[in-house]
């Protein structure tokens, strides 16, 4: 009766405590042995955070997506494998200093690759034209820089 409801006076809390102690004392799914190994978590992973809460499925792709985000990956500057996540989609090379924007959780996405090359292909086309409007603009400034020298 004292452990199922909240304790009111100092005497149900001294009196509760015991219980709850030989509660944890209990070897749960082997638990002590894990701690002697010095791993903290079995099989659980960093999905051990959570407790016991959300869901065998949810948590398994949660332990998915933090280990390949926690893996080093490869610099797209010096090519080395020394990038790591420091933030969200934002990536660090350890190596040669580069920060640059990423995925959220990988360095590189199937949708981050469609974008950069739509930037590009915009962006030389841009270019394309700025030199197309500097070679039109030019022949006039030419001309009168001849009248003004003749
Ligand atoms: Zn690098």
């Amino acid at each position: 009766m004292h452990c199922t409801k909240p304790p009111l006076s100092s005497d149900q809390v001294t009196s509760s405590h015991p219980i709850a102690f030989a509660e944890s004392d209990k070897k749960i799914n082997g638990a002590e042995e894990i701690r002697s190994m010095s791993k903290r978590t079995k099989k659980v992973k960093s999905a051990g955070r959570f407790g016991p809460r959300y869901g065998r499925r949810i948590r398994k792709d949660v332990v998915a997506i933090e280990e390949k985000m926690r893996r080093k990956h490869k610099c797209p500057r010096c090519e080395r494998r020394s990038v790591k996540r420091i933030g969200t989609g934002i990536w660090h090379c350890s190596k040669c200093g580069l920060t640059f924007a990423g995925g959220a959780y990988l360095p590189q996405t199937p949708a981050g690759i469609v974008a950069a090359r739509s930037v590009k292909l915009h962006a030389e086309r841009a270019g394309r034209a700025e030199r197309v409007t500097v070679e039109e603009a030019s022949p006039p400034k030419m001309q009168s820089v001849e009248e003004k020298s003749e």
